[in-house]
């Protein structure tokens, strides 16, 4: 019998819990013929939160559970999940019902069509604002301007993850991670299905603008050093007027016969030199780059098949 993980990182969700546990269990129940772990992983959490979790352990065998220390963030959760995950494929949801339970059996059937990396894109957001909606519209937009990998719009994490995508993770041990990067990075066969986002069951919301702002900076860095670039791009214009002006003045020198002036030398001088400099950050950006992407000890590539033999990233 085939396993499946269900990943799910908790932190302070006391409130959410009763209910999550309610619905995925339902729908676990309801699923014949698989097996299922479901792995909560203990992010720090001050309230009740593990005290329940063992609680439910005691009750229903299928369910583990890894305690951090402290809280290390949603991302790293999700990674010792991934550590610790025994399924044959891997489900990430948050605990506060965002992500419903009910799409479940849909995902396991596309995984057994063959797709690898079954993810839920959202139709609709309730419960968010504008704001939120648009600034996260405009980040997918700049994201996937800057790289060539494909970027899923509109989907967070929850998604269905083969083994051989979940050892591709275990073996992307960066620090400042950024799942939504990975599972685009790791590419393999992605299906999605859509589905409306509920608001939270209940309990508050552990994100705010600040989180959020370095989870799009990590998003970018972590995908691409073009930024580092603008360095370089800068010094063309600065070095091209230097140019320009240059010739201007030399002209205007030569034609009516007189010495250059004071300003246009600091012109020129300031041109020159605010341009040399800009062009050395650039170098230094294009090395920073290479060693930023060196220092991520990513596997270079990803087999998707050896000789009709399926790769799985053992
Ligand atoms: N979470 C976590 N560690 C944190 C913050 C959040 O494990 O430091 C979990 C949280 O318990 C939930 C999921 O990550 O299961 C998503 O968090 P939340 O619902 O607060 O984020 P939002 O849906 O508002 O983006
Ligand atoms: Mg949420």
């Amino acid at each position: 019998m085939k396993k499946v993980t269900i990943i799910i990182p908790t932190y302070n969700e006391e409130e959410a819990l009763p209910f999550l546990y309610e619905r995925v269990e339902k729908v676990i129940n309801s699923i014949e013929n698989y097996e299922f772990e479901i792995l909560f992983v203990n992010d720090g959490s001050k309230d009740k939160t593990i005290k329940l979790i063992k609680e439910y352990r005691e009750k229903d065998k299928r369910i583990n559970y890894v305690d951090f220390a402290r809280n290390f963030g949603k991302e790293t959760a999700m990674i010792a999940g991934v550590d610790y995950a025994t399924g044959d494929c891997a489900i990430f949801m948050d605990a506060d019902l965002q992500d419903p339970p009910e799409l479940i059996p849909e995902m396991i059937k596309y995984w057994e069509e063959g797709y690898d990396d079954v993810y839920a894109q959202r139709r609709s957001r309730k419960g968010e604002t504008w704001l939120k909606k648009l600034t996260s519209k405009m980040y997918y937009r700049v994201l996937q301007a800057l790289t060539r990998v494909e970027i899923q719009k509109d989907t967070g994490d929850y998604r269905l993850l083969d083994r051989r995508c979940v050892n591709a993770l275990k073996k992307m041990r960066e620090i400042s991670r950024n799942s939504k990067s990975m599972f685009s990075w790791i590419g393999y066969k992605k299906k999605a299905i859509m589905y409306d986002r509920d608001p939270r069951i209940a309990g508050q919301t552990k994100w705010n603008y600040a989180k959020l702002i370095n989870l799009a900076i990590d998003g970018i860095t972590s995908f691409t050093t073009s930024p580092l670039r603008i360095s370089t791009f800068l010094a063309i214009p600065t070095f091209l007027a230097l140019f320009i002006y240059f010739i201007y003045v030399i002209i205007k020198c030569i034609r009516f016969n007189v010495a250059i002036e004071a300003f246009q030398a600091i012109i020129l001088l300031v041109l020159f030199f605010s341009g040399v400099q800009i062009l050395l950050f650039g170098i230094v950006g294009e090395y920073l780059g290479r060693i930023f992407n060196e220092s991520k000890n990513r596997p270079l590539y990803l087999v998707n098949e050896y000789n009709g033999r399926r790769e799985t990233n053992d």
